[in-house]
């Protein structure tokens, strides 16, 4: 090779994007032709037999990423988790009892933007077999009983409406009484949910006033953020915790990195709001793989005397 520069050509450009996915060069399947618009990628580990990683685009066998908790083996990215599935992967066999599970959403402002609420409710009820986009309850986390709620960002990216905040207030209680150690694992890209409006906005403020409640009661908090964590839910309980674990590569932050981008009209650095930035700046307190998580909430329990 030369070292003149010249225009890349198609191979040089392949050859970019193999060794730095998602830099914005062309990714190998998509050179060949135009990107047809089609329907956004569902969450999670796509279907089929094989299927391709995101983060460094090698092919892989899916039933080896399901093993690994919807891991790739070869870089270690890490796919969306169902609040379901995150119970399994957490909880000792057959121990997590859910609480609240009968509170339902209802549409107080009568709102409509793409479709009516109430509809996008049922809808997403039926498409993820949740209620609403929090999972509360107790269970044994190696033989340790705490306190739990996870967000699921496909219910409406997980934003927290009327029923997440109440669940979320209401674990907080009961991990008050109690005095269990509580455990919150976000994944909500949301933040609050505009369709309930202000009442939407007031659970940031009732779940933040549960948790100091808690914390002047002596509890541990342990904060969990998973990609993504993002808006209203980031700015209040997902980063109220005595120790805030990250899963790696997540995305975390409170506006996205374009909106930010285009207020301040700054360029942002690399790798801005991801968990190892965060990390660095001192925001979060560990990165924590997928597969170690439930033996490292356990010693930070026993740690913290919890
Ligand atoms: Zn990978």
């Amino acid at each position: 090779m030369t070292q003149r520069q010249s225009i890349p050509t198609g191979p040089q450009i392949e050859k970019a994007a193999a060794q730095h996915p998602g830099s914005g060069a062309l990714p190998l399947d998509a050179a060949a032709g135009p990107r047809r618009p089609g329907p956004r990628p569902k969450r999670g580990v796509p279907e089929g037999l094989w299927l391709k990683c995101d983060g460094c685009r090698a092919t892989i066998y899916r039933k080896e990423a399901e093993q690994m908790l919807n891991v790739c083996p070869q870089c270690g990215f890490h796919w969306y988790v169902s609040a379901r599935q995150r119970v399994d992967q957490l909880f000792d066999p057959g121990t997590f009892e859910e609480w609240d599970g009968q509170l339902q959403p209802t549409d107080p402002l009568g709102f409509t933007d793409k479709k009516p609420y109430a509809g996008r409710i049922v809808a997403e009820q039926k498409r993820t077999g949740l209620s609403d986009a929090a999972l509360t309850g107790t269970g044994m986390i190696r033989a340790r009983r705490v306190a739990c709620g996870i967000t699921d960002s496909s219910f409406i990216m997980g934003s927290m409406g009327s029923v997440v905040g109440e669940r979320l207030a209401r674990l907080v209680e009961r991990a008050t009484s109690q005095r269990l150690p509580l455990i919150i694992i976000s994944a909500s890209g949301g933040g609050a949910r505009m369709h309930e409006g202000i009442l939407s906005l007031m659970q940031m403020a009732k779940v933040s006033a549960a948790l100091a409640r808690y914390s002047a009661a002596g509890g541990l908090f342990i904060s969990v953020l998973t990609n993504p964590t993002m808006g209203g839910v980031a700015a209040s309980f997902a980063s109220l915790g005595d120790l805030v674990f990250a899963e790696p590569r997540a995305l975390i932050g409170f506006a996205g990195p374009r909106t930010i981008k285009a207020t301040i009209r700054v360029e942002l650095p690399p790798g801005f709001q991801t968990s190892e930035f965060l990390l660095e700046h001192g925001f979060i307190d560990r990165i924590i793989a997928r597969k170690d998580l439930k033996s490292e909430l356990a010693r930070a329990i026993d740690y913290c005397g919890g």
